[in-house]
């Protein structure tokens, strides 16, 4: 099938071929694909009335709800840019990025299904709505508490071909350094969207759940636009919570469910050991966004009955650069095939391919590469090249069947003595420890000019161990350099709304 140019082309798709079919569940009530539509149609009306133009950024500051993804599409429809923020972000995270992007109106949208009269998500964005001038407005969607028109905002110039237009405005997760602002065009995300529903197989009888936020390019492109894609059902939920997610695998035939290593490791939690496979209607189970460990991975598809599938992105990519396939699960630790469409590159130092099987930095190039990031055009050029490729900074190998692994981050690479360690490798073995939940591990700066190897690390409540006893265990598998100078027990690793680890806090801390 040929892709729409805009992204509200998917449902309107849907509401001609099976009007009444349902779109969205968000455990109160459902929406069928004509009245998505209907709903996306009367709050692209009521953005105009707030004076939203074409080439402007719209933001939304809240948490996966019906009232969310009629936004997106109806700020596409009219050529703004979606901002969207998640509602547990802090009030100086939501202003850093309201600041950066420039918006021209802020909405915050209500806590969807808790019924109470309180009309913001969280106390943080009540308290930024409220310093922002934000007043109550109807919507679609009940009570909308919208913010006061930014005078300042210019539009960005509207692209002629509406597929080329940028239609979100995302934030990295700040991994690394700043997160950064990446503009997805209309193209890359329903590009994505066509490659995730094919890769999943999805059919109109499916039934997503939609727990990953859609506030990230994965919980937007690959669930929420792949699902709607196939003319599915996406079930909505606003926050990952263990025994929520349980309750719907149980309650509400969910059939395909996609997550991040840290949540399937909390499920594990929860259940406790159980070693007794889950009753359920699913038949596709996912992880992405960060690596999985082996040790998890086998825990998982032993709780489920089902090979868990694997896949590795980023922000700038839309985000799907591989995925393993349906037909062709693994048990290793492979982050699947390159998807359809897209093309990669293995380079050494000097810009070289390196050999086959070894390992290099990764570069992509195809039609999910961003426009580039906003507003940083140096940063821009430094990761894109003449030709359309990408840097994706991270470090990769690719066996005889073109299946990918990830050895690590260039930018986490931690050169200890002359040894180059890749945290990666570290917290695989520390994650593979029947005590250890999740493991971060960062270098830190000794005064010799040196850098040590740090690991900071989650304990499952059920287990008792000692750092001292992790550093032996460590010992016997590991090469002594790369071995950690110290391990700290934490009681949660610090995570953004998506579950991954936000490892920029913890080299400070590491540095202390
Ligand atoms: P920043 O770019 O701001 O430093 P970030 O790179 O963590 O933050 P994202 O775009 O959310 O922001 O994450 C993309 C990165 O996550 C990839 O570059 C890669 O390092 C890692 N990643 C994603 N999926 C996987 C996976 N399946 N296995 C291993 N690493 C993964
Ligand atoms: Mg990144």
């Amino acid at each position: 099938a040929t892709l729409p140019a805009r992204l509200g082309g998917i449902p309107r798709r849907w509401a001609e071929r099976a009007p009444q079919a349902p779109a969205l569940h968000d455990g109160a009530r459902h929406w069928s694909y004509a009245e998505l539509t209907t709903a996306i149609d009367e709050t692209a009306a009521l953005l105009r009335a707030l004076e939203v133009r074409p080439g402007d950024r719209l933001m939304v500051v809240g948490e996966n709800c019906a009232a969310q993804v009629a936004l997106i599409f109806a700020a596409a429809d009219i050529d703004a840019w979606i901002v969207n923020v998640n509602g547990r972000l802090s009030a100086r995270e939501v202003d850093q990025i309201l600041d950066h992007s420039g918006a021209r109106r802020v909405i915050y949208l209500a806590a969807p299904g808790d019924g109470s009269a309180l009309p913001t998500a969280s106390p943080e964005s009540a308290a930024h709505g409220q310093r922002h001038g934000a007043v109550p407005a109807p919507s679609p969607f009940g009570t909308w508490m919208v913010g006061a028109l930014n005078a300042h905002c210019a539009p960005e110039p509207v692209h002629a071909d509406p597929a080329q237009q940028v239609a979100a405005l995302i934030y990295t997760t700040g991994t690394t350094g700043q997160p950064k602002g990446v503009m997805l065009t209309h193209r890359n995300l329903l590009f994505i969207a066509a490659v995730s529903s094919t890769l999943r197989g999805l059919t109109p009888t499916d039934r997503a759940y939609g727990v990953l936020p859609i506030t990230h390019v994965y919980g937007l492109a690959s669930v929420m636009l792949g699902t709607l894609y196939a003319g599915a059902c996406l079930y909505l939920c606003p926050r990952f919570a263990p025994d929520a997610v349980l309750k719907a695998i149980r309650d509400d035939g969910l059939t395909i469910l996609q997550g991040v290593p840290a949540m399937y490791a909390r499920l594990l939690e929860q259940l406790g050991g159980a070693t007794e496979p889950l009753a359920s209607r699913l038949r596709f189970i996912y992880a992405g966004g960060s690596p999985l460990a082996p040790s998890l991975k086998a825990q998982v598809q032993q709780l489920f009955g089902l090979p868990l599938h694997n896949g590795y992105g980023m922000t700038e990519t839309s985000p799907t650069i591989s995925q393993t396939r349906l037909d062709q699960p693994r048990d290793d630790a492979s982050v699947g095939q390159v998807i359809p469409g897209v093309e990669v590159r293995l380079v050494d130092a000097g810009g070289d391919d390196v050999a086959p099987g070894e390992g290099g930095e990764l570069w992509v190039r195809g039609p999910n590469i961003m426009a580039g990031y906003y507003r940083e055009p140096e940063l821009t050029a430094a990761a894109m090249r003449d030709g359309g490729w990408l840097n994706t900074g991270d470090v990769a190998r690719q066996d005889a069947d073109g299946a990918l692994f990830i050895v690590g981050r260039t930018k986490e690479l931690i050169i200890r003595s002359g040894f180059n360690v890749y945290p990666l490798e570290v917290e695989t073995v520390l994650n593979a420890h029947p005590a250890v939940t999740q493991s971060a591990v960062v270098g830190r700066n000794a005064a010799d000019g040196n850098e040590e190897v740090v690991a900071f690390v989650e304990i499952d409540p059920r287990h008792r161990v000692t750092p001292e006893e992790l550093q032996q265990y460590l010992a016997g598998l590991l090469s002594p350099y790369k071995c950690p100078s110290e391990i700290i027990e934490m009681q949660a690793l610090p995570a953004a709304a998506t579950g991954k680890i936000l490892k920029g806090q913890l080299r400070q801390l590491a540095q202390k």
